[in-house]
């Protein structure tokens, strides 16, 4: 008997889930899905992303509705659109052999018509975000008084997010006899807050060590200047040809600058943050899901929920302001059995934060030397005869050129021929790291070296201490030259252009210096700033936003393409929204929390 049907779930989805390739179930599975399908109480899973979550609760949904009514009786809430996405999709599958199944995806960011539309034809399970959920609510467009079951998942992200007031406003309008079912990869205090007090006596599982990564990973971390932390994630990058990762920063800002240089350096990138539209999210998802990019240059937020399999690398460009999201990037590696590795960049001065992690995560970090020119160059040239020993060779074609070329090499030996080959692409990477330095460092030259002066990520230095750089959400595509920017900035400021230094005009954003003491007067001249009917924002750039993309040796031969839209603030998981720790060890409080969930 199928392990499934064992269970307790019906013919026709296993069937389905079996199509999946969903041979047995997986350990939350085997756990949850008898303690769900009873139906009668709470449910607390404490469980990684990538467990099976999603036919953990699924399945015993598709047990428990009634489908011959078209009315809305499960509504399960995630963090974010992906998310809810994926969801609505696997639900779609596990139902596909039952009649009259009827799943909404409601995610901001898409046309609201078309989700009121599926709800209106009649919907049994909600899939949703929380902002557009209230939206819809707020509408009056949907009745939740027959919802028997709500299931938050990620709900450590939820309240990560600053959701908790939306999830309190959205649930208070479905009926107190529900069930909750809660789902959350780490279990900080507030999510057992919510367990303890919001839910009847819930069932509770863990599945893994509490807190604990996947077991697949492993962890690394290299120490490296501020100055030469790109320069290092370049050598890390290049010493693992067949990378296929996603790397992480903390800005919106900085995820931008990043995907810009590596574009630029010839790399194959491109960057996921929340000041894309919809229509470009879904794009660069799509090239990194077929693997027509190699690199996903990524928010927090924006890679929340990210299901790709194989992701080789997950890379910690900088580490998250709070330790759980830790848990959440290095998941995006080591799915579905397959191993992983997660990489952080760190200064000596983050030492302690690593020792924090391995804490939490229960997992020792290795501590690794970044690569050589050397050692890159040699990795980079078996990488190629490696590919040309595996590439396809299609005699019809090539045939009729042989003879030609065959001519062309005749006065080379074989072993001629072969260096001639190699060094067509290895010649690039020579140039490069030819007088490569060593950009290991210890503790100790570490902080010695960088009190002679300040050098942002790519090793720009020479910022006038006097000055202060801010960032403004106008550039070049709003048809600004750098004097236009100068007298703007000028006129609505009311400051002379003397008090302004160096300005970066890039493509939908511009970083500009101005003197300290007329930080006040320009931000407060902007304040409610408008152009072309936009809102104009002014920020401070801070060093750790500061920096155009160096120009580095050009590696041509990869296809790039830049996303060319600017990054504004700090996404909303990294801002102030959560209450969880930061590496402080302090305790983030929100403001104006609600009673019940
Ligand atoms: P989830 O944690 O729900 O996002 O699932 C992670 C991945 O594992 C998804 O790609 C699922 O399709 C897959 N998966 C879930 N359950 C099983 C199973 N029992 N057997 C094989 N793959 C599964």
């Amino acid at each position: 008997m199928n392990p499934f049907s064992q269970l307790g779930i019906r013919h026709d989805v296993v069937n389905a889930i079996s199509a999946l390739g969903f041979e047995k179930p997986t350990p939350i599975q085997e756990q949850a899905i008898p303690a769900l399908l009873t139906g009668s109480s709470d449910f607390v899973g404490l469980a990684q992303t990538g467990t099976g979550k999603t036919a953990a609760f699924g399945l015993p949904l598709l047990e428990l509705l009634d489908f011959s009514q078209n009315t809305p009786q499960a509504l399960v809430l995630c963090p974010t659109r992906e998310l809810c996405l994926q969801i609505t999709n696997d639900l779609k599958n596990f139902s596909k052999n039952l009649d009259n199944v009827h799943v909404v995806a409601v995610y901001g960011g898409a046309n609201i018509s078309d989700q009121l539309r599926q709800i209106r034809r009649g919907v049994q399970i909600v899939v949703a975000t929380p902002g557009r959920m209230l939206d819809i609510i707020g509408r009056k467009a949907i009745d939740f008084s027959g919802v028997r079951y709500v299931v938050l998942d990620e709900a450590d992200e939820m309240l990560n997010m600053g959701f908790q007031e939306d999830i309190n406003d959205i649930l208070s309008t479905t009926p107190d006899e529900k069930k909750t079912w809660l789902f959350s990869a780490t279990m900080p205090a507030e999510v057992r807050r919510i367990a303890k007090n919001y839910m009847t006596d819930p069932f509770e599982l863990t599945v893994g060590t509490k807190n604990t990564g996947n077991a697949n990973i492993d962890h690394e971390y290299y120490i490296v200047r501020p100055r030469d932390k790109y320069a290092a994630f370049k050598r890390i990058v290049d010493f693992n040809p067949e990378i296929f990762g996603i790397v992480f920063c903390r800005t919106k800002i900085e995820t931008q600058e990043i995907a810009e240089a590596l574009i630029k350096d010839g790399y194959n990138a491109d960057s996921l943050h929340g000041d894309l539209s919809q229509q470009q999210r879904d794009k660069v998802m799509k090239r990194y899901r077929e693997r027509s990019l190699q690199l996903l240059i990524a928010t927090d937020v924006a890679a929340r929920g990210i299901d790709v399999n194989n992701v080789t690398h997950v890379i910690n460009f900088s580490l998250p302001d709070e330790i759980e999201n830790y848990t959440h990037r290095s998941g995006r590696t080591a799915r579905a059995g397959k191993t992983g590795v997660s990489i952080s960049l760190v200064t000596s001065k983050e030492l302690g934060k690593i020792r924090q992690i391995e804490r939490v995560i229960g997992k020792q970090f290795v501590k690794a030397e970044i690569p050589n020119g050397f050692d890159v160059c040699e990795k980079q040239l078996f990488a190629l005869v490696h590919k040309v020993k595996a590439v396809e060779v299609n005699d019809d074609q090539i045939g009729q050129y042989l003879p030609r070329i065959m001519d062309e090499f005749s006065d080379f030996s074989k072993e001629d021929v072969i260096k001639h080959f190699a060094s067509l692409e290895f010649n690039r990477f020579l140039d490069y790291y030819e007088n490569a330095p060593d950009l290991n460092v210890s503790a100790a030259t570490d902080s010695r070296s960088e009190k002679g002066g300040k050098a942002d990520r790519f090793g720009r230095t020479g910022y006038k201490s006097d000055f202060t750089r801010l960032f403004i959400n106008l550039g070049s595509v709003d048809d600004f030259t750098r004097g236009d920017m100068l007298g703007y900035i000028c006129n609505n400021a009311q400051i002379s252009g003397k008090s302004i230094g160096k300005i970066d005009l890039k493509g939908v954003y511009t970083f500009f210096e101005v003197e300290n003491d007329v930080v006040d007067k320009i931000m407060s001249g902007f304040q409610r700033a408008d152009f072309n009917g936009r809102s104009v924002r002014v920020e401070l750039a801070g060093d750790r936003d500061a920096g155009p993309s160096r120009s580095g040796s050009s590696r041509s031969g990869r296809s790039s393409r830049s996303s060319g839209r600017g990054g504004r603030d700090r996404e909303r998981d990294s801002g102030n929204g959560g209450g969880f720790r930061d590496f402080s060890g302090k305790r983030r409080e929100r403001k104006g929390e609600r009673k019940k969930w």
